[in-house]
């Protein structure tokens, strides 16, 4: 659907063995330059089928356990989606237990219910050992240009990089340097379609976007996450995978077209796509501009319009600033 989306604002694309898409303008240029996002959902796989016909799980990614009892979700099997929940105990009989303990969800105690009283009942519906479960919630608006919806994380960056390519078209830009517009699969497990990726591509700079955590939320401590908001333009980060050359050069593209960001440190990875970027070949320069989202990993993800607009701005004017001969070098 992606590919589909951002062929007519690119001379071509093409797909890899995992299925990381990428969208490219100027495809001979030697000179190549990432604006890069993540395409994969964190979910739930089916590990085990009791003889009652419920279905035991193992994560997909850093799926959160704590949300979800009574969410709905979809198995796809080999017969296509089916409908199912997470059964949790009543209340009632919770609280009826001796130790009058309340039970916490983990993976080891959430099931699915499909409906089906028996092993057999399941696969007839196609459910497999390894068949793949994703919630059902979907998007929505609130007020105060607010947006909800699940794997915002990291389908507004698929968005973002697509509008850089859509208004680059739009606004007859030509750029003296390959442009590749791409969507990577597997982040959420390790950032592996982004590691496949950037030794294909080989490029000399990648501009990375994927969410960060807004931490003015309640139960968050800003001594330890730093201080993000939604609302209050993308966030920068500093840390070793991020070229500090590239990032100064972001920041003074901001300041330029009075676009707001935010700062944010990470003392080792960035946990995102820039690291498998910045290290895949011999060294990419590499810099990450991030969403501020709130309940990352939950079904209720939660982002600012006003970010969203911004951070495409930030990537569409550093690339305008961006040529082969911008100096990155910490030696001169
Ligand atoms: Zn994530």
């Amino acid at each position: 659907m992606w590919l589909e989306y951002i062929k007519p604002y690119t001379d071509t694309f093409f797909t890899d063995s995992y299925g990381s898409a990428v969208g490219v303008i100027n495809p001979t240029a030697p000179f190549k330059v990432v604006i890069e996002a993540h395409a994969d959902e964190i979910s739930w796989f089916v590990n085990y089928i009791t003889p009652e016909g419920l279905l035991y799980l193992k994560r997909n990614g850093g799926v959160d356990h704590q949300i979800a009892p009574s969410m709905r979700v979809l198995v796809h099997g080999k017969n296509g989606p089916v409908k199912a929940v997470f059964g949790w105990p009543a209340i009632h009989t919770r609280m009826a237990n001796t130790d009058s303990k309340e039970t916490q969800p983990k993976v080891e105690n959430l099931f699915l219910d499909c409906g089906a009283r028996n092993k057999k009942e399941v696969e007839a519906l196609g459910i497999h050992i390894g068949a793949v479960a994703t919630y059902e919630d979907g998007y929505e608006e609130l007020a105060y240009d607010y947006l909800i919806g699940r794997a915002f994380d990291n389908r507004v960056g698929g968005f973002m990089i697509a509008e850089v390519a859509r208004l680059l078209q739009q606004n007859k830009k030509k750029l003296p340097f390959g442009l590749y517009i791409v969507n990577a699969v597997q982040e959420e497990i390790g950032l592996r379609g982004a590691e496949m990726i950037a030794r294909r591509i080989k490029p000399n700079i990648a501009i990375i976007t994927d969410v960060t955590h807004d931490t003015t939320t309640p139960m968050i401590n800003k001594i330890i996450q730093g201080d993000t908001s939604c609302g209050k333009g993308p966030s920068l980060t500093f840390g070793p995978a991020v070229h500090n050359k590239l990032l100064e050069l972001v920041q003074s593209v901001a300041a330029k077209n009075k676009i707001p960001v935010q700062l944010h440190t990470v003392s080792r990875s960035t946990g995102t796509d820039t690291d498998a970027f910045a290290y895949a070949n011999d060294g990419c320069p590499s810099v990450l501009i991030s969403m501020p989202l709130r309940y990352m990993h939950t079904t209720v993800e939660m982002l600012h319009k006003s970010d969203v607009e911004n951070t495409i701005k930030l990537m569409y004017e550093t690339l305008l600033t961006l040529t082969p001969k911008t100096n990155l070098s910490y030696f001169q």
